[in-house]
């Protein structure tokens, strides 16, 4: 078989990155092991402002205006739902929480997501004596709906092998390479956290932050909002939530732990005061880098081999624009944006 491009690992990344493919009408074949679990457990969840320290997340703005066209059109292609966008409440824990809300609002980059006006608004079972902060332009994508549907999708077409991809089988040629009995101009490696067992780019920066979710219902708490504290409480209709997440910098698998459902009971004791069953608990890698920028590039020896990696806590708004970024530069030789290219750490 010859093809332009192997792809290895179908998350967020992967699919972005076919989707250019598809769209310059290049020829693929993906492969996917299902030994990392990110973009499946993920919240989804996007929003242009971190909530910790009211600060705009970095090109966030740049990120929406190519992310959201991108999901709007995966919706129509397949004839699903995947965004749902929605306001998102910040709970404030205090009269100083509320006035740093207050200053960030009105600064360039936030003030046209932040609203200024404190809501005290009862709601519930939800504990806020301090009232709320809200939030527009935040939503979320169905990341497992959207990444079943996609691998589904090339199965179909026979464009995916439900594998591991054996590192040690590539062969580096003149022009090109070949992987067992495929032969190809390129591959770009998505793995997410998965990289570290890769040879080619095993010693790029990234740092495992395990992150555990569970799943709740709660028959009595009927908010239609993205609910935010020192976790996130989402609606996922019929009076069940998702709540995460965890952070974890030491645990490297993806098994949920009963420590991360002990976290995430006691930091909703906080927040909700209503009865709700645990119905489900999920747990991934976040395949993080420590200056919390992306990794996306080539390889320094072997020009074959690319990387689109590093997505962090974000993946559901970085991962549209990188794609392009990288296929741009694969194809038609456009600088990479400098804050993003692993050239940094050589
Ligand atoms: C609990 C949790 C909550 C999160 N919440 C959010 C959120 O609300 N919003 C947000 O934007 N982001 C969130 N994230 C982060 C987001 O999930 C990641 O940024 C994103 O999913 C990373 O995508 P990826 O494609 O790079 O990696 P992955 O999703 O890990 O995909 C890599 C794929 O490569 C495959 N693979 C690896 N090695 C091989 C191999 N040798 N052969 C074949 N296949 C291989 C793996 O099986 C995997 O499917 C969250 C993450 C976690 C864990």
């Amino acid at each position: 078989m010859k093809v332009d491009y192997i792809i290895v690992g179908l998350g967020l990344a992967g699919l972005a990155f076919v989707e250019q493919l598809i769209a310059a009408k290049k020829s693929f074949v993906v492969f996917e092991d299902a030994s990392q679990t990110s973009s499946l457990v993920a919240g989804g969840v996007y929003n242009p402002v971190i909530l910790k320290r009211f600060t705009p997340v970095w090109n966030a703005k740049e990120q929406l205006e190519v992310a959201l066209p991108f999901y709007s059109s995966l919706e129509q292609k397949f004839h699903q739902k995947f965004d749902t966008k929605f306001v998102t409440k910040k709970v404030f824990k205090s009269i100083e929480d509320q006035n740093n809300w207050f200053m960030a609002a009105d600064k360039p980059m936030l003030s046209e997501y932040m609203d200024p006006n404190i809501s005290h608004q009862k709601y519930n079972g939800v504990l806020a004596d301090f009232g709320f902060g809200q939030l527009q332009g935040s939503g979320r994508i169905d990341t497992e709906k959207l990444v079943q549907t996609y691998r589904d999708y090339l199965d179909k077409e026979s464009k995916i092998f439900f594998e591991k991809f054996n590192y040690q089988s590539v062969k580096i040629l003149d022009k090109g390479l070949s992987y067992e009995d495929i032969e190809a101009n390129r591959i770009v490696f998505c793995e997410g956290f998965g990289v570290l067992q890769n040879p080619f780019f095993k010693e790029l920066p990234i740092k495992e932050a395990k992150g555990e979710l569970i799943t709740i219902y709660a028959p009595e708490l009927a908010i239609d909002f993205l609910l935010k504290s020192t976790l996130f409480v989402l609606p996922l209709g019929g009076h069940y939530f998702k709540v995460g997440a965890t952070f974890n910098w030491k645990d490297k698998t993806s098994d949920p732990t009963l420590e991360g459902k002990i976290e995430l009971v006691d930091k909703l004791k906080k927040v909700l005061q209503v009865p709700y069953t645990i119905v489900s608990q999920s747990a991934g890698i976040r395949p993080t880098v420590k200056d919390r920028r992306p990794l996306v590039g080539k390889h320094p020896e072997f020009q074959q081999l690319a990387v689109l990696n590093g997505l962090g806590t974000r993946g559901v708004m970085i991962a549209p624009v990188l794609a392009k970024n990288l296929f741009e530069h694969l194809e038609n030789g456009e600088n990479l944006d400098p804050e993003v290219d692993i050239k940094r750490f050589d």
